[in-house]
């Protein structure tokens, strides 16, 4: 028989890429046996407009760095190349025609941004496209009736206590200039005060 290769595909700002994102992405991989995690960040975040947002450009150079060393891991930068707002409808197509039609695809991200889903553009066909996997803190109540029913079969929710790190508690560390060692892998800890980034505005 035929073995259908099992892609994860972790959407998200990463802004930055915390242990968190890394736990959940690791702890999804083991669960659903996923053949590989790719991590995709956003070029454009709909529904987001906030000038706290780190350039495409570094957000990706973080994903790389974290998602090194982990050999299940790879990163692509289709959503900042496609450029314009980064529907997940068109990450998925566009991966579709990358991996081929025998690959079974694994949307993965925050169990926050899953409840929005209804409200995504063109949502028809996304059951079709791909299983949904809301990553969530513990403790974490998933609002399945804010969830369009056509989703509900396609969705699971895991709960993942390394969650409880947040790119805005990050930011926010890093503001106030308090220690993030452990919270970001070394290498994106020492990207962000080699950049300059999330430091107050003078
Ligand atoms: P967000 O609103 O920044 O995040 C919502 C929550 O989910 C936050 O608590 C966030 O924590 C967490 N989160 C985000 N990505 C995660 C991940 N991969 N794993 C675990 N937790 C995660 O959400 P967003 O980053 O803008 O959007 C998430 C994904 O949905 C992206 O791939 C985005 O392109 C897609 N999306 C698509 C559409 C559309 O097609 N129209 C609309 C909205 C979102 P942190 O801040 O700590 O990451």
């Amino acid at each position: 028989m035929k073995r259908i290769f099992k892609l994860g595909v972790m959407g998200g700002t990463f802004n930055p890429i915390h242990l968190g994102h890394l736990v959940a992405a690791e702890t999804i991989r083991d669960e659903f046996k996923l053949d590989e995690v790719l991590f995709v960040p956003s070029g454009k975040p709909p529904h987001k407009d906030n000038d706290e947002i780190a350039s495409p450009e570094h957000r990706w150079m973080m994903t790389l760095l974290a998602t090194a060393s982990n050999e299940f891991f790879s990163a692509s930068a289709i959503e900042i190349e496609r450029g314009g707002e980064s529907y997940t409808r068109d990450t998925l197509l566009q991966l579709r025609e990358i991996y081929g039609k025998d690959t079974e695809m694994f949307f993965i991200t925050g169990a926050d941004a899953i409840v929005e889903i209804s409200t995504w553009h063109k949502t028809e066909d996304l059951p079709k496209l791909a299983k949904f996997i809301a990553a969530s803190r513990p403790g974490y109540k998933l609002a399945w009736e804010k969830i369009d029913p056509r989703f509900r079969k396609s969705t699971y929710l895991v709960e993942v206590p390394a969650l409880a790190i947040s790119s805005t508690e990050i930011r926010r560390r890093v503001r106030e200039g308090k220690t993030i060692k452990y919270l970001v892998p070394e290498a994106v800890e020492k990207y962000i005060y080699k950049n300059h980034l999330y430091q107050p505005k003078t």
